[in-house]
């Protein structure tokens, strides 16, 4: 008898406790964001999509050597004026970047090359889409060409990715 009324008091305080930590947050102000009209504030060091800007980067391969995933390729060739690497293009398979963030860390460039964006609503149509290609514009489609040529992001078949990280952390100012 004794150790029923124990065992009732005891599931008796465990229920209490639980209803303290309802009644805590139900007079707590709602976390609820009316999405897409609210936007929840994003971290500091939020992993969204990469995003890469090929007027900084100084082709060192340094990303596609430390990339656990083999996400990065890329092609460059020696320019006998300046005597730099001319980067000829730059791509990414999203589909298989596990967000590590360790080709952000390991780029040498100051504002960073290659970083992670705040952006997360992004769609891809097909799965050969995830395959993101940085080159010249020329005659829009990828093909080798001077890095002082403005460069876009292109998707398999010459199209224009949807990826579009309109807020880039560490993106230069201009
Ligand atoms: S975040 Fe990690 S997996 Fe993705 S491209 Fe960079 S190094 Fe590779
Ligand atoms: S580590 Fe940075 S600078 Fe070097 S190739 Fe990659 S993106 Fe370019």
């Amino acid at each position: 008898m004794f150790w029923d009324l124990r065992r009732i008091f005891r599931d008796l305080w465990a229920t209490f406790q639980g209803m303290l930590v309802t009644l805590k947050y139900y007079f707590s102000p709602a976390e609820t964001y009316q999405f897409p009209n609210e936007r929840k504030p994003i971290p500091e060091r939020f992993r969204g999509v990469l995003s890469f800007h090929p007027e900084i980067c100084i082709s060192c391969e340094m990303c596609v050597r430390v990339c656990p995933s083999d996400v990065i390729s890329m092609e460059w060739a020696r320019n006998e004026q300046t005597k730099k690497k001319d980067l000829l293009w730059y791509q990414i398979d999203f589909a298989k970047c596990n967000v590590c963030r360790l080709c952000e860390e390991v780029c040498p460039t100051k504002v960073k090359s290659i970083h992670h964006s705040n952006e997360f609503e992004i769609l891809f149509d097909d799965r050969k889409d995830f395959l993101v290609k940085w080159g010249p514009t020329t005659e829009d489609t990828v093909t080798p060409g001077p890095k002082a040529q403005p460069w876009v992001r292109f998707m398999p078949e010459g199209r224009k990715t949807t990826v579009s990280p309109s807020i880039e952390k560490g993106a230069p100012v201009s």
